[in-house]
């Protein structure tokens, strides 16, 4: 699915001197990396304050208590995604409320989000799937229209952008109230670790998230606010400050990967390769087909399993049919595009160094087997 090993092989001095500079400096929590870090990345986001944290689920969670929701208070969040989504307002006693998602973009269906909004809603949090922006101009919005907040899930979709209808360009995740990423080493940036970050234009809330950060304290032994302790590892920012400098060029090979996917995989019949909404640009951190038919999809993993081809699927199983969260109420047909996802989506081999003959045998068994099963 990804090469990792190789990814940072060709980055080894660089991390090498990185790892020597925290070793000499031993100052591995809040060392100087870290804003460095920090400062880089928001220049990357067009100027969004950010505040580095521990993970990307550590960030869902700050960006929401950043929120002052009161206890109880909705959350609307996609039915497909990756339960971190779910598991951070859950934690903090907030109610998830489920709306389901569109069948082309994977991305939140504003039309069932507008269904879900009630008094009680506090915010919605739009997941940018795969590596496209959801519908930013529909959700900030309904957002606005409904004083409430919207939260960008952004840990699939750094470095992707945003058109809207007035012309102006965003970058994914400094929309919204509140972005938030993820370091996980598979994600587009990967610290060599965990990590985590937030995004917002807003100073005041960046010092505030700065502060719930790192157990809400305005200076050491001085707190204000009941908070985390979630930072961002000083030796994984300098590893980070290197791995960022790759972003760009990484992005562009993702997405020449992605159109090498498009030419030998567009004519299949049976097969959706995934559509494009061309207001966002896609970073491509899945490259996911459906594949249609009762078990279809899981009999071509086997095959591309057998044939030396890595799959995955993100994700077997929706939010709301997960035993953790069967205390939210809701019944199996209740988000039937998410449902159907969960059996129809398969994500192929992804990285920034696949090459085209890699991705022209994936293309050539992927139809060898559709045209003859
Ligand atoms: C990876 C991911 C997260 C969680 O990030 P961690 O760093 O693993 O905690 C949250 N949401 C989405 C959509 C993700 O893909």
């Amino acid at each position: 699915m990804l090469d990792l090993a190789a990814e940072h092989a060709a980055l080894q001095p660089a991390l090498d001197a990185a790892v020597r500079e925290v070793l000499a400096e031993a100052a591995f929590i809040q060392g100087p990396a870290v804003g460095q870090f920090a400062a880089e990345l928001g220049h990357h986001l067009g100027g969004a304050h950010v505040v580095p944290c521990a993970n990307g689920t550590d960030a869902l969670t700050l960006a929401l208590l950043s929120l002052n929701l009161p206890a109880g208070a909705e959350v609307i969040v996609p039915a497909f995604t990756y339960v971190a989504t779910l598991e951070a307002a859950a934690l903090l006693g907030l109610r998830p409320v489920l709306a389901d998602v569109r069948p082309d973009t994977f991305n939140l269906d504003p039309a069932a989000v507008a269904a879900a909004l009630t008094p009680r809603t506090g915010a919605i949090i739009a997941v940018h799937l795969f590596g496209q922006c959801a519908d930013l101009e529909v959700l900030g919005t309904l957002a606005n229209a409904h004083g409430v907040d919207l939260v960008e899930d952004n840990a699939q979709a750094l470095g992707a952008t945003f058109q809207f209808a007035s012309g102006k360009i965003a970058h994914a995740g400094a929309v919204g109230a509140v972005g938030t990423t993820s370091f996980f080493p598979s994600k587009n940036l990967g610290a060599l670790g965990d990590g985590g970050a937030l995004f917002t234009r807003d100073p005041a809330r960046a010092a505030l998230l700065q502060q719930l950060a790192n157990h809400g304290q305005s200076q050491k032994y001085h707190h204000q606010r009941i908070g985390l302790n979630s930072r961002l590892d000083t030796l994984q920012a300098a590893l980070l400050r290197v791995k960022l400098r790759q972003l760009p060029a990484n992005t562009a090979a993702r997405q020449a990967v992605a159109a090498r996917y498009d030419g030998a995989l567009g004519d299949v019949s049976g097969l959706q390769i995934p559509a494009r909404d061309a207001r966002s640009s896609h970073v491509f951190h899945q490259y996911t087909v459906q594949v249609e038919g009762p078990g279809r999809r899981d009999a071509l993993r086997e095959y591309l399993h057998q044939c030396g081809v890595p799959t995955a699927v993100y994700y077997p199983v929706p939010a709301h049919q997960q035993p953790a969260y069967a205390y939210l109420g809701y019944q199996a047909g209740q988000f039937p595009v998410a449902e159907r996802l969960c059996e129809t989506v398969l994500s192929l081999p992804m990285h920034p160094l696949l090459t085209a003959a890699q991705v022209a045998y994936v293309g050539e068994v992927m139809g060898f087997y559709l045209a003859n099963n």
